[in-house]
């Protein structure tokens, strides 16, 4: 089976979060169940540096009012479509903000090109090649499958996968006429969305099927509280709605071979951990010693709950806890984290901004990772946490739920406990669950046996990459 997949992210070229991280491996894992993949992504300046060999498949001279071409290349193992359209994606920002962290007023052109270049490759524009199957990833590509619906020619299904529900494209109806698409698709049944234009929900609406990355966040959506306007759109697609929990890149995320950490592990002997977590505090100005070393690997914002974390951060550590933090986001949170850093030097400490490499050695090092998320349609920082032995203490919620067996005493008396999971995602939450984590820290031997637990845990892409596969098959012979 042929699947074109179309994404604004994909690891290792360009990444601000998990959709990143999913676009790059799931082609790898569906290898294996005889599904070919080439990826559509836009041909951003960490693209067209980082991509040799690039040969041209496909011109325009007028995309939405911009010239651009699409080049075929492989890239570590990805076979890769890019979109290079030098006026919409070359520029000195990130994917979606410019330097000073504002959107690009043109979002809405930038990211309709790509759906837009999408669906004419979905409908045979390049030769000798045509998809069996459209996957679309979140609301910078929902306007491929409205673009297949309304092109009145025959067209691959489309899966149509919501990876932050959050995010969702929204735009003032003016830039209707600037889309190429029929007046009729001004509808509810289109691309309208409260009385403008929405491009998730236009996704939502035309495509063959709607998957997000948990069973639970699945559930989620269809309430007010998580669907977030979505959930009238998403209830009329219950039927076609999927649940599918994200795996992570196993050889990647390896604590035997990691060349990123300063010593590798594996679950028959953890005692290297402790160079790791030496050097977690070295790199961090922390004190050494033996208490618990608590980490975040986050983006700093209100849906992944920092606002609480650094309202604790007084009680994590007069418990001898301590706390390393690495992220970046909103201003307030970075200076919340700055202020607990200096009220309580060499107990907890942050690094803003991004770096992957000591993302691997924090995980490795750390003995617990914090992960209080409002809402989570998967995460992967806990699925990192369990393969690392690096117990994830997470907010009951998406696939924080899917994914983590808390420790209460049934699961640890049947040895099954993998983290440490807490609801409601609030204040006091937060607070119980620490003491928790600390209770259970004292037992090294209760701890060092959830450890082990979540190290063999498989966290890899293997089941639900077939989970992927078997969906594509009943999506493409439907009808038949
Ligand atoms: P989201 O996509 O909502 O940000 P996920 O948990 O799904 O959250 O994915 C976040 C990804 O980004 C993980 O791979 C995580 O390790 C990585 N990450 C987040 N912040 C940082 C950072 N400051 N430095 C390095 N990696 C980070």
């Amino acid at each position: 089976m042929n699947v074109l997949s179309v994404a604004s992210e994909i690891y290792p070229l360009i990444k601000t979060g998990g959709l990143a991280d999913v676009v790059g491996a799931l082609p790898l894992a569906l290898d294996e169940h005889g599904v070919r993949t080439r990826t559509l992504i836009p041909g951003y300046p960490a693209v067209m540096r980082a991509v040799r060999d690039a040969s041209p498949c496909l011109h325009y001279d007028d995309l939405l009012d911009h010239a651009a071409t699409i080049l075929e290349a492989r890239h570590e193992g990805l076979d890769l479509l890019i979109l290079d359209a030098p006026s919409l994606f070359d520029r000195a920002g990130g994917p979606y903000l410019d330097t000073d962290g504002q959107d690009y007023g043109d979002n809405w052109r930038r990211f309709a090109a790509l759906s837009r270049a999408g669906a004419d490759i979905a409908l045979g524009r390049i030769e000798a090649w045509r998809p069996d199957l459209v996957h679309v990833h979140d609301w910078q590509t929902g306007l491929l499958p409205a673009y297949l619906r309304y092109s009145g020619k025959p067209a691959p299904p489309s899966l149509m996968t919501i990876h932050n529900i959050a995010f969702q494209g929204r735009y003032g109806v003016d830039i209707f006429p600037h889309l190429g698409l029929p007046p009729d698709a001004y509808s509810i049944e289109g691309i309208e969305y409260w009385g403008g234009i929405g491009y998730l929900k236009a996704g939502v609406q035309a495509a063959a099927a709607v998957s997000t990355v948990s069973p639970t966040y699945a559930e989620e959506i269809l309430t007010g509280e998580f669907g977030l306007g979505m959930e009238g759109v998403l209830a009329s697609r219950a039927g076609n709605l999927h649940g599918i929990v994200n795996g992570i890149d196993a050889d990647v995320w390896n604590p035997e071979r990691d060349p990123l950490i300063k010593a590798n592990y594996s679950t028959a002997n953890l005692k290297n951990r402790g160079k790791n977590k030496r050097a977690v505090a070295e790199r961090f100005g922390l004190e050494q010693e033996d208490g618990p070393l608590f980490c975040v690997v986050s983006r700093l914002t209100g849906q992944k709950g920092m606002d609480l974390l650094a309202e604790c951060v007084g009680d994590l550590v007069p418990q001898g806890g301590r706390l390393a933090v690495l992220g970046s986001g909103e201003a307030w949170l970075e200076d919340a984290f700055r202020h607990a850093a200096a009220q309580h030097p060499g107990r907890v400490a942050i690094i803003t901004g991004y770096d992957e490499p000591l993302s691997h050695l924090m995980q490795a090092g750390s003995d617990a990772i914090l992960i209080p998320s409002r809402f989570e349609p998967c995460g992967l920082t806990q699925l990192y946490g369990l393969r690392y032995g690096c117990i994830p203490v997470v907010a009951r919620t998406g696939g924080l739920n899917d994914t983590i067996i808390d420790a209460n005493p049934a699961a640890l008396a049947a040895k099954v406990a993998t983290g440490i999971s807490f609801a409601p995602t609030t204040n006091d939450g937060l607070r119980r669950a620490l003491r928790r984590t600390f209770r259970l820290y004292a037992d090294q031997k209760a701890w060092l046996a959830m450890q082990k637990q979540g190290m063999k845990s498989d966290v890899s892409w293997n089941k639900s990459a077939g989970v992927y596969a078997a969906l594509y098959t009943r999506l493409t012979t439907k009808g038949r």
